[in-house]
């Protein structure tokens, strides 16, 4: 499922295909992924005009256009962007399709069709009122950080994964950043201390930061993450112990038993 890194690597692949360009036209494959917009409501919303910039919240994608209007765009749990040529074999699950005027196209598919399609008028109201996002992982700061982890009373890999507390952490990253930071997935986030809490929150931004740099490829990530190896050998790359993994609220954590003793 796209977190974070992936919609952020969206992000600039969108900037640096499909901004400033007109629109000449939209398609939607599936109505399934509108939310609160009708197909011809899209269309009449997106003709004629262009993107002027991006911005990511969490794993949600918020196109701006020349006017007042931004696309939100969620990726489920498959979702993902490609820009293309006319000429070119078409990604064969089109939910959405937007045609430029220099004869691209712009296709954001979700074939398992969890994801979302919105137009909204004002992005600080959805982001923080309607869908009451926390702070984006990589934009808070750290007393912030410690305040929220402070005030839960979740297991710290739940604390980490609920986006009304910090947007853009799941199930994946989540069980990388506890690794990095030595702690358990399931030791209660407030029962850390000022100390570990301050590891985890560089954790985090290292992680975070690395998965970006290598495009959210997991097949890029170094030996020493533990995301490669939770679908490889099972092994933990630290210390060579058999991974475990647990279920929590409905998602399976992958940690170290040895490693991870915070
Ligand atoms: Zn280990």
């Amino acid at each position: 499922m796209p977190e974070l890194p992936d919609v952020e690597v969206f992000k600039r692949y969108f900037d640096a295909t499909s901004l400033h360009q007109e629109i000449e036209g939209v398609e939607v494959g599936s109505t399934r992924v509108l939310r609160g917009t009708s197909q011809s409501g899209l269309a009449e919303g997106l003709k004629d005009r262009s993107f002027v910039s991006t911005n990511r919240h969490g794993k949600y994608l918020l196109a701006h256009f020349d006017n007042r209007l931004v696309m939100v765009l969620h990726f489920g749990m498959t979702g993902y962007l490609k820009y293309f040529k006319q000429t070119e074999k078409d990604p064969l699950h089109d939910r959405l399709m937007i045609t430029f005027a220099n004869g691209f196209h712009l296709a954001y598919d979700s074939q398992r069709k969890l994801g979302e399609i919105r137009l909204i008028g004002d992005e600080d109201d959805f982001i923080h009122r309607q869908k009451r996002l926390g702070p984006d992982a990589l934009r808070v700061p750290l007393p912030d950080f410690r305040d929220i982890l402070s005030a839960s009373r979740a297991a710290i890999k739940s604390a980490l994964m609920n986006q009304q507390r910090l947007a853009g952490i799941g199930n994946v990253y989540s069980d990388e950043i506890l690794f990095q930071a030595g702690i358990h997935p399931g030791t209660k986030a407030r029962d850390l201390d000022e100390k570990i809490l301050e590891k985890l929150f560089e954790s985090m931004e290292d992680v975070l930061e690395k998965a970006i740099a290598l495009r959210a490829d997991p097949k890029e990530f170094p030996g020493s993450f533990i995301i490669p190896h939770r679908d490889g050998d099972g092994k933990c790359p630290r210390c060579s112990v058999p991974l475990q993994s647990e279920k929590t609220a409905g998602r399976t954590a992958y940690f170290c038993p040895k490693c991870q003793n915070a």
